[in-house]
Formats: structure tokens, C-alpha cells, sequence
């Protein structure tokens, strides 16, 4: 076994590999750019290697960057994870010139699978069944377009070297297809630099269905088993399982078969997927095959009880694989959830910024988090703004189903907007829980999983406004513990004043709808009334933010995160991120920066609207934040003064910057 190996990636996976790697005590190369300095693969490796800036062009796609660290360090071997270097031919010549063991087939078999086209020849020859379709050397136009006439639409054209779901095109009827070809052939250029394209074929209500193989080099190939991937967005996997639900042991023995011979017929060594589509009368093709460890390989660990990685490196030492086909078995239901900082309701936009909380469920027998980033860490626009990948496990799948919506609930994610509640929604919704499966699930469940015209309901104002009062009495305490006289009655914070009635108003907004809750502040509880019900209210509050909530004499547990003016209040599994709309917030004390008001995410202040030293209005705007591609106004939270503008035109800003200094006029 080796001594040492380096880690030619980032990310959850870089992680997840030195985690292994560490159990079975072998010591750990990070590379890193300079944007990762600080990025928890490095912080975990025993060792690091700075290759370069950020752009992955200059750093973790550079091959000789990467040996050179590797030469530098001693490592023995390399593993690429996913993505990056890991299907990159020159990449595995490289390092065996150097003499140093990539861990992965060898290149004559990423050779081989990575043209699409090319491995669909190959299992022709081995009678792999393949999606039916054109996909010989011929590229002129009219040919391909003579040939999908012959295939009959919809027809799919696929770039040969395409992956991640990019470079392809679904052509409906005849007269389009000349055009959507040339279309297909720019993205292929330009994404993946060969402009080759295969047509299939386009199998409509079709599942994902793949086939986890493994090989050594003594001559041993094993399947193990399948994981379905049916639910994806733009052909890209979003939540994954294993096994597939209605997989009958035949048809799981035909698949694994062909997949088996797929691996053979290229002289596979190491882990591999082969990648088939499937009819729903259980037909199924074979679509390509991924040269590595997937993404999604943890559902496989997690209803086999082995770790793919230790496999890879045993193999890749020379070892013979551990177990024989027979001895290999399932158990339980497994199900993968890829948590991506982005926002679903914007089109699924890409969210980067600072991870003001972050707050996994926690892990064990049943849940299994993989993540690069903790909390402090950024989403960066460098990279994959993946955050962690969330898997569940139990013995059937209504129950890892159970486990996961569970899990999904207890995530608290603060500072990029995040998937979770679209993936709650997903895992809930009847299609899915119902196994009623196929590429096109979220699509056509649009309805369900982006709902509108949400009305927020009285918990939620109700526990924004609890968690706020008790943080003040907190405050008051600590400010009184560091005074020399605690017992003064200028530190109570029980309602009582010198000349105003125990009476309050606090104000929370989400999106449009503002909401005030009136307070009457009565011994250790408030009376709290919002649309006309009125509670008694009691909580307590960790300083994370957990709030144990009781109403009216009923418990719920809560999480109220404090980020700037917003507070996102975490409630039965969803996520209201409200503002906290208040005057005094910005003058008083508790502004967070005196009399200032703060970004409320990272941007570029784009214009400057009111003047410096202008009396305004209260809700006049006063700048104009761009952040996330979006315009965001600043206003005057009071009637009052612009005293002075922090930062001008163009300036970027931090999450929780002071923009403007503001004086609110006295009531
Ligand atoms: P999986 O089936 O493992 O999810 P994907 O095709 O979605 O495989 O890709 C896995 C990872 O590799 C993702 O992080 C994706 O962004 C990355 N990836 C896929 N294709 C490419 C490519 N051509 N260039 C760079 N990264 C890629
Ligand atoms: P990539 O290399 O991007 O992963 P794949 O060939 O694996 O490309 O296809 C990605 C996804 O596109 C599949 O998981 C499936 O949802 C869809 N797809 C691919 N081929 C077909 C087809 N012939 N008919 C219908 N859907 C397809
Ligand atoms: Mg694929």
C-alpha cells in the first residue's frame, strides 16, 4: 500500500478521499489555488501544495503543476476525484512517465469511453444494447440530418466528448434540426474543444439507470449494483438512490451483466459507472460510461457497508478487489441529495458568499454529510458552488425517504441563498415518493415544487419576534454581568420603564408583505399578537441560534439566525428569511454598526440616490446595491438625516458593511 498520496482536486471530494486515506493511515498531498488557501481540504491534508490562482485553468487543470507537487512531496499515487483532471488522457500519460500511480483505469480505457461515440462502437462489438442512433465518423450535415429522419424525432444530438449535461440538443421535428445541430456544435467547441456529435434517438419518460463496476488487474470485474439517477434539472443528477426502486434481481443481473462486459471489453481497472437509460418497461440502453469515482458513488457505500475509496486504493496498489461478486449484497435504501448554493427561484442562479451559519444535521448510523466547507468558508464563483452532498440510509426507502425529509429540515444554511427547501419539496412530493420516476420528474411537478403566492404563517412572525426579545434580555444580562452594579434596574429588560407602558411593536418583512407583531411584556413571558391572535410566549435561545419555542403553553423547537438586518427563522422544516424592519435598529443601540445601515449581501454599489446631508422621508431610497445579479434599494428605515455615504459608485462591498450613516429625526 502506498506510503503517501496526493489529491489532484477540491471540494467535498478532496475531503471525502483524505478521510480514507487517513483511516487507513496513509499520509495526504492537498494541492490548492490561491483562492482555497484556506479551504477545509487543505486544512485536513497532512500536507499542502499552492499551484496556482484561482481560475482552475491556471491551477487544478494544469498536469505539470500537479506533478511536480506530487514530486516534491513524495507522494506514490494521485487521485483526481471527479471531474478536473480525472477522464484527462495526458494527465494519466503524465504520471506514468513520472513513474507515479494514477488512481483510475488505465489511459487506454479513458481513451476508449471518452468519446461517446466511440464506446458506442465498442459495445456494438461486445452486445452491449445501445440507444439507437447514428453514431459514426460522418459528420457532414446533411448526412447527420438524413440519419435522424431515418431515427425519427425526437431526436437527441449529443457532442461525443460532452459531460456534466452540456452539448446537447433535443431536435422535435425535422425542420429544426440543421439549426439546433450547428447550435450543438458551438457549445461542444467551446466547452469541450471537439465538435464531433453523435444523434440518438430521444427515449421519451426514460429513467437513469447506472451500474456501479469495479476492476483490478488480475483480471476480476464486479458490479455493484445500481443507482438510480432519474431526478435531474438540464440533465444534471439532483437527487440520486440506490437501489432503484422496482428493480427486479433479472433485470438488476441483465444490467450488471452488460455493464461488466462494457468494463471488460475496455480492459477496466479501478471504479467505473456505466451509464444506461431505461424504458419504463425496463428495456434499457447503454449511454456511456464515466471513467471514475462518481459523484454519487456514497449511496453505493451505504447499501454495500464498503468504501469505494479504500477499493480504488487496494486496486490501485496492486491489490486483488476484496470481495467476489457473490459475496456482495444490499442492504437497505439509500438516497443522495446534492445541496448546491443556488437559487431555485431564480432560475437556479448560482449564490456566492460567506457562510454566516451553517449548521449540517448531525451525522451517523443514518445520515452521512460529504462537505468541503465549514462554516465561515466562502462560495466562490471559481468553482462548483456545491456545498455538501446529504445521504441518508435506512432499511427501506419510506423510510430513508422519512430520514432525509428529516435531515433536509434540520439543514441551516445562512449567507448564500441554498436548495434545501426545493430539494424538501422534492423529496416530498408524490411522484418521488411514490417512485414514479423518470428524467422529466421535476419538470412536470413544477406546480408543487415552485409554489406561489405563499402566505407566511402567524408561527413565523411570532417566532421572529421571540427570538428577538429574548436576545435583548440576553444582551441586557451580559451588559449588567459587566457592570459593577448588576442588580440596577436601568439593565431590566422585562417591559419595565420610567414613563412608557410595557408596550412594543416589532416589525419583520418578507419580500412584499410586512408584518407587525405587538409585544406586552408580562413576568419571564410576552404577550405577543399578530392578526389578531394573541399568544403567551416563552423561549429560550443557544447562542446558535436554537430556539426553544413555547406558545400558549405549546413546544416547537426553532433556529433564528441573525445575519445583518435579516433574521432567518428556520421552522418546521422551512426557512423564512425575514428583514427586521425597525427604526431603532439603525440608530439605537443593536444597529451592529452606529447609526449605519448595512449591506445586506455582498455587492457593487451602483448608484448613490439620496444626498449627503438630506432630510429624507422614512422608506426613501437611499442607494442601490447590485449583488447576485439582482438590484437591491437601500432606504431610510426612519424620517431623518443622510449624514454620510461609505462608499461610492462602483465600490465593492462586504455582507454586513456599513453603507450609509443615517440619523433618525427624533420622534
Ligand atoms: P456524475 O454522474 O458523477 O454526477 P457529472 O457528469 O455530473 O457526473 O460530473 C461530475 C463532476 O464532474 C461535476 O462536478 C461536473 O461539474 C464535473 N464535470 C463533468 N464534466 C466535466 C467536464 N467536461 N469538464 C470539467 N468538469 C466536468
Ligand atoms: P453526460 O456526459 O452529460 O452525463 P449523458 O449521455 O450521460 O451525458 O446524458 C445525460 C442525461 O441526458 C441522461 O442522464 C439522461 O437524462 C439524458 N439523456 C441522454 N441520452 C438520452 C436519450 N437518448 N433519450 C433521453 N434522454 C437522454
Ligand atoms: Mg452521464
Amino acid at each position: 500500500m502506498f506510503d503517501k498520496i496526493l489529491i489532484a482536486n477540491r471540494g467535498e471530494i478532496a475531503c471525502r478521499v483524505i478521510k480514507t486515506a487517513r483511516r487507513m493511515g496513509i499520509k495526504t498531498v492537498a494541492v490548492y489555488s490561491e483562492a482555497d488557501a484556506n479551504a477545509r481540504h487543505v486544512r485536513l491534508a497532512d500536507e499542502a501544495v499552492l499551484i496556482g490562482p484561482a481560475a482552475a485553468r491556471e491551477s487544478y487543470l494544469v498536469v505539470d503543476k500537479i506533478i511536480a507537487a506530487a514530486k516534491a512531496t513524495g507522494a506514490q499515487a494521485i487521485h483526481p476525484g471527479y471531474g478536473f483532471l480525472s477522464e484527462n488522457e495526458d494527465f494519466c500519460d503524465a504520471c506514468e512517465r513520472e513513474g507515479i500511480v494514477f488512481i483510475g483505469p488505465p489511459v487506454s480505457a479513458i481513451r476508449a469511453m471518452g468519446s461517446k461515440s466511440e464506446a458506442k462502437k465498442l459495445m456494438e462489438a461486445a452486445k452491449v444494447p445501445l440507444t439507437p442512433g447514428y453514431h459514426g465518423d460522418n459528420q457532414e450535415a446533411a448526412y447527420l440530418h438524413q440519419q435522424a429522419d431515418a431515427i425519427g424525432y425526437p431526436v437527441l444530438i449529443k457532442a461525443a466528448a460532452g459531460g456534466g449535461g452540456k452539448g446537447m440538443r433535443l431536435v422535435e421535428k425535422s425542420e429544426d434540426f440543421i439549426d439546433l445541430l450547428a447550435s450543438c456544435k458551438r457549445e461542444a467547441i467551446s466547452s469541450f474543444g471537439d465538435d464531433h456529435v453523435l444523434v440518438e434517438k430521444y427515449i421519451t419518460k426514460p429513467r437513469h439507470i447506472e451500474i456501479q463496476v469495479f476492476g483490478d488487474t488480475h483480471g476480476n470485474v464486479v458490479y455493484l449494483f445500481e443507482r438510480d439517477c432519474s431526478v435531474q434539472r438540464r440533465h444534471q443528477k439532483v437527487l440520486e438512490e440506490a437501489p432503484a426502486p422496482g428493480m427486479t434481481p433479472e433485470r438488476r443481473a441483465a444490467m450488471g451483466k452488460a455493464a461488466v462486459e462494457a468494463a471488460r471489453a475496455v480492459g477496466y481497472v479501478g471504479a467505473g459507472t456505466v451509464e444506461f437509460i431505461a424504458n419504463q418497461d425496463g428495456s434499457f440502453y447503454f449511454m456511456e460510461m464515466n471513467t471514475r469515482l462518481q459523484v454519487e458513488h456514497p449511496v453505493t457505500e451505504m447499501i454495500t457497508g464498503l468504501d469505494l475509496v479504500e477499493w480504488q486504493l487496494r486496486v490501485a496498489s496492486g491489490e486483488k478487489l476484496p470481495l467476489a461478486q457473490e459475496q456482495l449484497q444490499i442492504r437497505g435504501h439509500a438516497l443522495e441529495a446534492r445541496i448546491y448554493a443556488e437559487d431555485p427561484a431564480k432560475g437556479f442562479l448560482p449564490s456566492t458568499g460567506k457562510l454566516v451559519h451553517l449548521a449540517p444535521p448531525a451525522e451517523g448510523l443514518h445520515v452521512r454529510v460529504d462537505t468541503g466547507v465549514e462554516e465561515g468558508d466562502e462560495i466562490s464563483p471559481h468553482y462548483d458552488p456545491m456545498i455538501a452532498k446529504l445521504i441518508v440510509w435506512d432499511i427501506n426507502r419510506d423510510r430513508a425517504l422519512a430520514r432525509m425529509l428529516q435531515a433536509l429540515a434540520d439543514y441551516r444554511v445562512v449567507g448564500v441563498a441554498n436548495n434545501i427547501e426545493f430539494l424538501s419539496r422534492l423529496t416530498a412530493c408524490p411522484a418521488f415518493a411514490t417512485a414514479d420516476l423518470d428524467t422529466g420528474l421535476i419538470e412536470r411537478e413544477k406546480a408543487y415544487l415552485f409554489p406561489e403566492g405563499e402566505v407566511v404563517p402567524e408561527d413565523v412572525w411570532l417566532v421572529a419576534a421571540l427570538a428577538e426579545l429574548v436576545r435583548e434580555g440576553q444582551r441586557a444580562q451580559e451588559a449588567a454581568r459587566s457592570h459593577r452594579d448588576p442588580l440596577s434596574p436601568w439593565h431590566a429588560r422585562d417591559g419595565w420603564r420610567l414613563n412608557a407602558s410595557a408596550k412594543r411593536e416589532l416589525v419583520f418583512r418578507l419580500g412584499e408583505t410586512q408584518q407587525a407583531v405587538d409585544v406586552t411584556y408580562c413576568a419571564g413571558a410576552f404577550r405577543l399578537t399578530v392578526g389578531g391572535r394573541s399568544v403567551l410566549a416563552r423561549g429560550e435561545l443557544n447562542p446558535r441560534g436554537l430556539l426553544r419555542v413555547e406558545l400558549d403553553g405549546l413546544r416547537m423547537d426553532a433556529t433564528v439566525i441573525v445575519a445583518a438586518e435579516k433574521r432567518h427563522v428556520f421552522l418546521q422544516g422551512r426557512t423564512w428569511p425575514l428583514t427586521r424592519v425597525d427604526p431603532l435598529l439603525h440608530t439605537g443601540e443593536g444597529a451592529g454598526a452606529e447609526g449605519g445601515l448595512l449591506a445586506p449581501m455582498p455587492g457593487k454599489v451602483i448608484a448613490l440616490v439620496a444626498a449627503e446631508g438630506a432630510k429624507v422621508e422614512k422608506g426613501a431610497p437611499l442607494l442601490i446595491l447590485e449583488a447576485m445579479k439582482m438590484e437591491h434599494t437601500i432606504t431610510a428605515p426612519a424620517a431623518g438625516t443622510v449624514k454620510a455615504f461609505r462608499f461610492g459608485v462602483g465600490d465593492q462591498v462586504g455582507d454586513g458593511a456599513e453603507l450609509v450613516e443615517f440619523e433618525a429625526a427624533a420622534a
